[in-house]
C-alpha cells in the first residue's frame, strides 16, 4: 500500500486550536450558545466583507440555507437545476414540494449549458439554481439574460466557491442569492454550517425571520419558519478558520499545481484548469479521462482506494439517476447527454491539509503507471 493513512479528498481544514479554545473560554463564560450570539455576528460581519456583499446569513448548513433560500425567493413549481452537482442542489427543491428539472452541462466547463436550460422552460418554470461546480464560475450572465427575458428567478448554489473569485469580483454577489456550504469537507468549515448571501435587505430579512422560526418579537411570529442557526461553536470555529483562509489556499495551490506538473505531458487524462483569477480556494483536483482511459474509470478508482487514496468519482451519476428523481422522472436523461459523458470520466484528487505536494507526484505517478499498464493490455489484447 502505498500511504500507511488514508488521502483524502476533502479532509478538514482547520485553523488554529489556540484561537479556538479561547473563543470556546468566551462562550462558556458568557452562556451564549446560540440565537445570533456575538461570535455569529461577527463571523457574518467579516464574510460579508470578505465576500464584498451586503447580507450574509449564517445557517446551520448548506442544505437548509438552499431551502430557506428557495422559500424565501417564493419558487413555486418547477426549477431549473444542473444534474451534475451534489444531491443536496436537487433535494432542497424536492423538500419543499418543488420538481428539479435537470438541465445538461456543457461538457467543457462542465456548468449549466445555456441551450439546455433555455430549452427546459415551460410555463411552470418559476426559477434557476446555477452551481458554481469545482468552484468554477456558472455561466452568470447568460443565466441572468434568460432569466431576465423569462421572468424568472435566479440563485446560485455556491457550495463549491467560497474564496473564488469570477472575472475578478469574489463569488457571492449574483443573483438574487447565493448559498454557501460550510461543511466539514469544504475548503472553509464551522464543522457543520452554511450562508445565504444577498445584497436585498428585504430579502435578508426575510430570510432571517424564516431561520427562526418566523419570530419578529419575544411573542410575535409572523411567518411559518424554520430552525436555520449556526451555532456559536460553529462560529467560533469560522473565525479562526477565516484567519487562516490564506494558508488553506496556499496549501491547495501547491497541491495542484504538483498534480498539473505530474500529468502536465499525459494524454490519457486531462487536469481542469482554474481561471487565472487573484484568489481560488483549490479545493477540488479533478482529472477528466480521455480516450481509451475512461473505459478503466472504475478500476482505477478501485486500485487507488486499495492504495489508502480515496478519489472520488463526483457526481455520478447525476442526481436524475437518484431516487426519488429516478423513479419520477425516468426519462430526464433524454436531456442530458453531456452529464452522462462527464460523469464517466471524472476523478476527484485528494487534496487540502491532509496532502502534500511530495503526495500528490506519488498519487500522479501510480495513476499514470496505472494507465500505462492499461493501456499496454489493450495492445496486447488487440493483437492476439
Ligand atoms: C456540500 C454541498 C451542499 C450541501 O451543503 P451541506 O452543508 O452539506 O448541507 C449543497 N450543494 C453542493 C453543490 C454541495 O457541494
Amino acid at each position: 500500500m502505498l500511504f500507511s493513512e488514508p488521502l483524502h479528498v476533502g479532509k478538514p481544514n482547520v485553523g488554529d486550536r489556540q484561537q479556538f479554545d479561547l473563543l470556546v473560554d468566551r462562550i462558556f463564560e458568557t452562556r451564549w450558545l446560540s440565537n445570533s450570539g456575538p461570535l455569529v455576528v461577527e463571523l457574518e460581519e467579516r464574510i460579508a466583507d470578505y465576500l464584498g456583499v451586503r447580507h450574509c446569513v449564517s445557517m446551520c448548513n448548506g442544505t437548509v440555507a438552499l431551502e430557506i433560500a428557495i422559500r424565501a425567493l417564493g419558487l413555486t413549481g418547477e426549477v431549473i437545476v444542473p444534474s451534475y452537482t451534489f444531491v443536496a442542489t436537487a433535494h432542497a427543491l424536492h423538500w419543499q414540494g418543488l420538481t428539479p428539472v435537470f438541465a445538461d452541462i456543457d461538457p467543457e466547463t462542465h456548468n449549466l449549458s445555456l441551450d439546455s436550460v433555455r430549452s427546459l422552460i415551460t410555463p411552470k418554470t418559476s426559477g434557476i439554481i446555477g452551481v458554481h461546480l469545482w468552484g468554477r464560475p456558472a455561466p452568470v450572465a447568460g443565466l441572468e439574460e434568460i432569466a431576465t427575458e423569462h421572468n424568472l428567478e435566479l440563485m446560485f448554489d455556491a457550495a463549491h466557491a467560497f474564496g473564488n473569485m469570477d472575472s475578478g469580483r469574489m463569488i457571492g454577489s449574483s443573483g438574487r442569492a447565493e448559498v454557501f456550504s460550510f461543511h466539514a469537507t469544504k475548503f472553509f468549515n464551522t464543522f457543520e454550517g452554511g450562508a445565504v448571501v444577498t445584497n436585498d435587505d428585504a430579502l435578508a430579512e426575510r430570510i432571517r425571520l424564516m431561520r427562526n422560526f418566523g419570530f419578529v418579537d419575544f411573542d410575535e411570529v409572523v411567518y411559518p419558519g424554520t430552525n436555520g442557526k449556526l451555532p456559536e461553536v460553529s462560529a467560533a470555529m469560522g473565525l479562526v478558520n477565516l484567519a487562516s483562509i490564506d494558508a488553506f489556499i496556499a496549501n491547495n495551490r501547491a497541491n495542484y499545481e504538483a498534480y498539473r506538473e505530474a500529468f502536465a505531458d499525459d494524454d490519457s487524462l486531462e487536469l481542469l484548469s482554474f481561471a487565472d483569477e487573484p484568489r481560488g480556494n483549490y479545493q477540488y483536483v479533478v482529472v477528466e479521462l480521455a480516450g481509451e482511459a475512461v473505459q478503466h474509470r472504475d478500476r482505477l478508482v478501485a486500485e487507488l482506494h486499495a492504495e489508502n487514496i480515496r478519489a472520488r468519482k463526483y457526481f455520478w451519476p447525476g442526481c436524475h439517476q437518484m431516487e426519488p428523481y429516478k423513479g419520477l422522472y425516468p426519462n430526464a436523461g433524454e436531456n442530458l447527454p453531456n452529464t452522462a459523458v462527464v460523469a464517466d470520466r471524472v476523478v476527484v484528487l485528494p487534496t487540502g491539509s491532509s496532502v502534500d505536494p511530495a503526495d500528490c507526484a506519488v498519487v500522479a505517478g501510480f495513476i499514470r503507471e496505472r494507465l500505462a499498464s492499461y493501456a499496454l493490455d489493450q495492445v496486447a489484447d488487440a493483437s492476439v
